[in-house]
């Protein structure tokens, strides 16, 4: 039924060359655990297993592997273990509709590093052009970090690709849909780079030692009744600054942290003082960052590390899909990396415009794509300030052409740290300005004042 272009090259002797020595589709095999329960470390002995053994063996293996907690996502270190299942019967939104449905998903595997440059290109290519898919897609040698938008009809031949393929079979757990479907990236990226940035190299053994996951049913009741027994329970939300600032689960303490990295060592210092049996809950946007914070929190012997599986995506669907119940824990919206910048999860406006100040939970970025501030913008500022932070220079490029903004070329004007900071560059006018920059914050011969100058240069 797939169309020959839609069936993925096989990445040829991926990883059965050195286990059951199957020519093709080698990560397919479901002995790979059981051969290689700790595939990174383990010596390179050639095992001459048949298809059928290799079946059997990882059936023997699945039947004795507790189901309570069971991660979704392969565990480096857990020992024996079947590759899950592709389930082909996952709730779909609304299979074969041509409306584009939002998705992401992450899986820790080992990809060997000479398969990467292929393996995106295979993606690049193949999810683009045949599958529809937009969005930005993440993989290296400890697995895949994706979030895209695919279209409603090609979401079983998206599903039916990463089984035949040699390095996703049996690997991906369910999507993790969106509570909001539309068309949320223009193109699709497909990058090898960390799947999080850590700032430290993390291999499979660390990323295998994952946190406890609770679906969002369960993690409720737990976090109630943690909060009710002791109000000092610690839950950690593990996303940045201005993700929380629009929504956040109540109780949590909100480390104020610009990236992955920082945010980690605050938690190391949140917990420094507690016992390492405490229960340590954590969420954030998808899940991903929490198993390898909540990975490396247990591989520096904290033993119980509990977190909410699928994040705040999934609870917002909890939340949604049951009719009646309990409020949500969760406030406001869930920010999320594509063209949306959030979802609502609940109605409540927990933040600001940083405009004018008064209640709002939309954000924005700047219409200058070279300027790109990401805040928070009500409809009375982005009318008054034509969808920009209200700079002279903004506005005007906002009302430039795409010839012209090309020919008047204008390079980024902030770095990452003051674009995503629009306190720091809001005037009490609600404009950005450099004068609202202090010395060491500003960007050097990118803040605005210098970018005009250059801008004028250009078009003289
Ligand atoms: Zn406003
Ligand atoms: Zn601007």
């Amino acid at each position: 039924m797939l169309g020959r272009r839609l069936v993925p090259r096989p990445l040829l002797g991926l990883l059965c060359r050195r286990q059951c020595a199957q020519p093709v589709a080698a990560r397919s095999c479901p002995a790979q655990r059981q051969a290689w329960p700790a595939a990174a470390s383990a010596p390179r002995v050639q095992h001459r297993l048949t298809r059928q053994q290799c079946t059997d063996a990882a059936a023997a293996a699945a039947a004795a592997e507790p189901s309570a907690h069971r991660s979704p996502y392969y565990r480096a270190e857990a020992g024996p273990q079947a590759p899950q299942p592709l389930d082909m019967d996952e709730p779909y939104p609304a299979e074969g509709e041509d409306g584009f449905y939002t998705a992401s998903f992450y899986s820790f595997f080992e990809i060997p590093e000479a398969a990467l440059p292929e393996l995106r290109a295979a993606i690049q290519d193949e999810w683009s052009q045949d599958l529809a898919i937009v969005g930005r897609i993440y993989i290296c040698e400890q697995g895949i970090n994706a979030q895209l938008s695919v279209r409603g009809k090609k979401i079983r031949a998206l599903r039916a690709w990463l089984e035949a393929s040699g390095a996703f079979a049996g690997r991906i757990p369910r999507f993790n849909w969106a509570i909001e479907h539309r068309r949320a990236f223009k193109a699709l990226h497909v990058r090898v780079r960390p799947l999080v940035a850590v700032g430290e190299s993390l291999g499979l053994p660390t990323l295998g030692r994952e946190p406890e996951y609770l679906a969002p049913a369960e993690w409720e009741q737990e976090l109630r009744d943690a909060q009710a027994r002791d109000p000092d329970t610690l839950l950690v939300d593990m996303r940045n600054t201005y993700e929380f600032r629009i929504g956040r689960f109540q109780g949590a303490v909100c480390p104020d942290a610009d990236t992955f990295r920082d945010e980690m060592a605050m938690v190391r210092e949140l917990c420094a003082g507690r016992a390492k049996t405490e229960p340590i809950y954590m969420y954030c946007t998808g899940g991903i960052r929490c198993s390898v914070a909540g990975a490396l929190l247990k591989s520096e012997g904290y033993a119980n590390v509990r977190t909410l599986q699928g994040g705040i995506i999934a609870y917002g669907r909890h939340v949604r899909e049951r009719a009646q119940g309990a409020p949500s824990m969760f406030r406001g919206k869930n920010f999320t990396f594509d063209k949306r910048l959030g979802e609502e999860v609940t109605g409540e406006v927990l933040a600001k415009c940083d405009q004018c100040g008064g209640p709002c939970d939309t954000f924005t970025n700047c219409a200058n794509q070279s300027c790109n501030l990401l805040f928070i913008q009500c409809p009375a500022c982005a009318l008054k300030h034509h969808a920009t932070c209200g700079n002279a220079v903004c506005v005007e490029r906002a009302h430039m052409s795409h010839e012209e903004r090309i020919k008047n070329r204008m390079g980024p004007v902030w770095n990452y740290h003051m674009r995503i900071r629009p306190e720091k560059v809001f005037g009490k006018d609600g404009i950005a300005r450099p004068e609202a920059l202090s010395g060491a914050d500003a960007c050097s011969a990118s803040a605005v004042g210098e970018a005009a100058q250059q801008a004028s240069d250009a078009s003289a």
